[in-house]
């Protein structure tokens, strides 16, 4: 079982169903403080009600963000033609949020923040706060991998050929093979 080939439609169902899973957190984080109107401190989703560490750890976060970019990169050398274009994307975006992360450890890590804040503080707070804007930085990654995934499995005729994965179903190659 290759990643890109027999298991690559596998690896996208745990990769999406993680990527959910965050980005709900996120999004319960963002209904807790502008619905339930919580303190942001304690606005820290389902899971950081929990365990509050998981929300606190400039690692964890990191990590998360490491292992996003490492799920974007390793998956897509299967994606073909408009569907590689989407994930692409949300590659590219991705990168970017990770290196957002990357600065906020290093910050947690030697206790220079920028800005002069008490807190690590990512380069685009200047314009929103943080939760705001990793609101945000998820839901542009995940906008266009969503894209991505569903042209994936909705190939046109080249990019059903040009596919070294199986992801659509075999039963649904006849046309090609005549093509
Ligand atoms: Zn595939």
């Amino acid at each position: 079982m290759s990643l890109n080939r027999t298991g690559h439609r596998v690896a996208l169902n745990v990769f999406l169903v993680v990527t959910l899973a965050h980005w709900a957190e996120h999004l319960v984080q963002a209904y807790q403080i502008w619905v339930l109107g919580w303190a942001r401190p304690q606005a820290r989703g389902v899971l950081g009600q929990f365990y509050p560490w998981l929300v606190k750890s400039e690692w964890m976060h990191y990590g998360y963000a490491a292992v996003m970019l490492a799920g974007l990169f390793l998956l897509r050398p299967a994606f073909t033609g408009r569907a590689r274009t989407w994930w692409t994307v949300a590659l590219a975006i991705q990168f970017w949020h990770h290196i957002e992360h990357f600065l906020l450890l290093w910050q947690a890590q030697t206790g220079h923040n920028f800005f002069g804040k008490p807190v690590p503080t990512s380069l685009l707070q200047v314009l929103y706060p943080r939760v705001e804007l990793h609101l945000f930085y998820n839901s542009i990654v995940f906008i266009p991998m969503i894209i991505g995934m569903y042209l994936h499995l909705r190939p046109n005729r080249r990019e059903l050929e040009d596919a070294p994965c199986d992801c659509v179903a075999v039963e649904s190659r006849p046309a090609v093979a005549v093509a």
